[in-house]
């Protein structure tokens, strides 16, 4: 339904994981991506970009424009914020690096599962909250929009 898309950034320092909804917008939407390093010299453009956390998201918003009006969506609603925050394209999870994130600290909690069990679901439980606080605090905006 959507997949993951791994895209780097224009000084190909970092990468993002990206889904698409329904897969409706293909990744050459994207028009460039910046990290928090090679956003800095970047001219924000509303008309076309989308930020968070030091981020962008430049868009061909001519090309989603045909894409998701053929979807019935009304054009007066078609911006970057609206693309991003509805997922139709956005970081897969709620950062750009959330998937691998994840999966890295839920192996060091996975560890204890074998060794006692019960402070396994509670240290689970502590993550799965601390987590979203954590990242709240951080300023990422999907789980700003939770
Ligand atoms: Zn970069």
């Amino acid at each position: 339904m959507c997949q993951n898309h791994i895209i780097p950034c224009e000084c190909g320092r970092e990468k993002a994981n990206f889904m698409n909804l329904y897969d409706l917008l293909p990744p050459p939407i994207l028009t460039h991506l910046y990290c928090p390093s090679c956003s800095k010299g970047v001219t924000f453009d509303p008309k076309t970009m989308v930020r968070d956390n030091g981020w962008i998201l430049a868009f061909d918003m001519q090309a989603a424009r045909v894409f998701l009006m053929s979807e019935g969506i009304p054009e007066e609603v078609i911006t970057p914020d609206f693309i991003f925050d509805k997922g139709y394209f956005s970081w897969n999870g709620f950062t750009p690096t959330d998937i691998e994130d994840k999966l890295k600290e839920r192996k060091e909690i996975m560890k204890l599962a074998k060794v006692d069990r019960r402070k396994f679901i509670e240290e689970l439980k502590a993550w799965g909250i601390g987590r979203v606080e954590r990242l709240k605090s951080e300023g990422w905006r999907k789980v700003a929009n939770l």
